[in-house]
């Protein structure tokens, strides 16, 4: 069924400040709308049930990139074209450079932004697993303030979070430790550009003496919620290139993941290629070859 816009309110105040009062007013009753990609593709289905949207598009507080020394702070409105364009991203952070350069195509990287793939909490969402492994914070922000929380935690469910509902999400903080790591990321599609993740993998490692000493490894397009496999890491952590210790990562990948057949795949083919990504990831990272 399509939607009639005359059902629907829009407002634009302007300012982070003004959109959180309104937030506060009436908790639960505006929809804050980003970029758009995700709400408008409902909206066009008839399946958008909030009939009151408040624009937070261009809102100068959430278009900011920070660069501290001990840590970078994105905007949450930044776009996926800012991302892929940002030098420090691009050298410190490329898994994130990475999953904003394959996200949709050129027009929906130039609109949709990384608070709007966190909110909207897909576990397909290309930057998610991303953000798992630099273990990043998010900056949530209301008319009460500010808070900070892990995102490891933010997600509680399949499509939950736990954003208030007075909240946005101001910013994404990743610290700047990473530049020693193995960094490698994979989406597995059905083609290069507009294609939503059979499985995708951002991993994260650091071998000295031989061993693992770091290790983090986070799978989207398998669970309820984009996944940080903590059991494999642990399995492979201290420990060097061993074929059995490979074949035990498979396994206990496999162990961690819940996929589910659904239009895009099965779960017996996202349970073959989450092993086969985690063991091309480990093999990289033992052997130091490169992508
Ligand atoms: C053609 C097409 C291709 C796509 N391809 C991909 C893809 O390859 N990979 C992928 O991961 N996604 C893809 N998407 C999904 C979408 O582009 C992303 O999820 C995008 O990041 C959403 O951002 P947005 O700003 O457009 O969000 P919006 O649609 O504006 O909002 C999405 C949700 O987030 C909430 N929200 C937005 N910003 C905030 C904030 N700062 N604080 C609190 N809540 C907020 C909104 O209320 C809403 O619930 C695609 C979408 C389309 C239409």
């Amino acid at each position: 069924m399509r939607s009639d816009p005359q059902d629907y309110q829009l407002v634009a105040p302007g300012t982070l400040h003004a959109v959180v009062s309104l937030l506060a007013q009436e908790p639960g009753a505006w929809l804050p709308i980003a970029g758009g990609t995700d709400l408008m593709v409902l909206y066009a289905a008839g399946k958008l049930p909030q009939r009151k949207l408040v624009s937070i598009w261009h809102l100068p507080e959430l278009c900011r990139i920070e660069v501290l020394p001990q840590e970078i702070c994105i905007g949450a409105g930044c776009t996926y074209t800012q991302l892929r364009e940002h030098e420090i991203i691009g050298g410190e952070f490329p898994l994130l450079a990475h999953a904003a350069s394959w996200t949709g195509g050129i027009a929906n990287q130039n609109r949709g932004t990384i608070g709007g793939n966190i909110v909207n909490a897909s576990p397909a969402a290309d930057s998610l697993p991303a953000l798992l492994v630099y273990e990043a914070e998010l900056i949530l922000v209301s008319i009460r303030g500010e808070r900070r929380v892990p995102y490891l935690s933010f997600h509680t469910g399949y499509k939950t979070t736990k954003l208030g509902a007075d909240e946005l999400v101001r910013a994404v903080c990743l610290r700047r430790e990473f530049s020693e790591y193995v960094h490698h990321a994979r989406k597995v599609g059905p083609r290069s550009a507009q294609a939503i993740a059979k499985v995708c993998i951002a991993a994260l490692g650091r071998v000295a003496d031989r061993s693992t000493n770091d290790v983090r490894i986070a799978l989207g397009s398998v669970a309820p919620v984009p996944l940080r496999l903590i059991e494999t890491e642990r399995v492979v952590k201290g420990k060097g290139m061993d074929p059995t210790l490979l074949t035990l990562a498979r396994k206990t990948a496999a162990s961690e993941i819940r996929p589910i057949d659904d239009i895009r795949s099965t779960a017996r083919y996202r349970s073959a290629v989450a092993s086969n990504l985690v063991e091309e990831f480990l093999l990289r990272l033992w052997t130091g070859a490169k992508n």
